[in-house]
């Protein structure tokens, strides 16, 4: 089993943040914690969503003094705004050995999208990634965790190699559609250790594959034509 962990914001932000997003805004102790206690587990694979400007000050920054790996999911129509990384720290980023994925154009959840949007959010902000990083883009971060059949169907249909939830569950070695946890502000590092390495029931992981099936399979959102 796979243990992904997701960070948003570290420290404080430096743009408005949208409704409900502050909760995944962590203080720069707890993120240096997690990587000093979950870093060197084998199972443990690291991601930063959204693009924010901390992802460089404390992630990279972070994950290097450890020797660690992460893939950076930002958001493309975001890229220089205030408060988000630019090309260049982009760059950085890829050029010291971290992956970089797709988190969209514009940080809208791809469920309630008509067919164009989706592909502005799947396409031109993929290639719009791809070509300020200088490889392809192959792997996505769904907007606020959101999906359903015709978004999960699209993204296999454009070719994203792999696609990650926030369902808060350990993923299976190698599969397409990967849950992972977010670290959120009232996070503790003892509630991490339970939560992400504790004993799961058989409940536990009956919830989650049933949630995960639901989501995948539910038709999509209507949509104005
Ligand atoms: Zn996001």
């Amino acid at each position: 089993m796979i243990i992904n962990i997701c960070f948003h914001g570290i420290g404080r932000p430096a743009r408005e943040l949208e409704p409900d997003e502050d909760g995944y805004w962590i203080e720069p102790g707890l993120f240096e914690e997690v990587l000093d206690r979950f870093g060197d587990r084998p199972e443990v694979r690291f991601s930063f969503d959204d693009g924010n400007l901390s992802d460089l000050d404390h992630g990279l920054a972070g994950l290097l003094r450890r020797g660690l790996t992460a893939t950076f999911f930002p958001v493309a129509g975001r890229l220089d705004g205030p408060g988000s990384l630019g090309p260049d720290d982009l760059r950085v980023i890829g050029r010291a050995g971290m992956a970089i994925g797709s988190h969209g154009l514009d940080h809208r959840p791809w469920r309630s999208l008509d067919d164009q949007e989706l592909d502005r959010e799947l396409i031109t902000a993929r290639n719009r990634l791809a070509e300020v990083v200088g490889r392809p883009i192959t792997q996505a971060a769904l907007p606020l965790g959101r999906y359903d059949r015709k978004v999960l169907g699209r993204l296999r249909s454009l070719g994203y190699r792999r696609v990650f939830s926030s369902d808060r569950a350990p993923a299976e070695k190698g599969a397409w559609l990967q849950p992972r946890y977010s670290v959120r502000d009232t996070d503790t590092i003892s509630g991490l250790e339970r939560e992400l390495f504790g004993p799961r029931s058989l409940k536990q992981r009956a919830r989650y594959r049933a949630v995960a099936l639901y989501k995948s399979q539910r038709p999509g959102i209507a949509v104005r034509t």
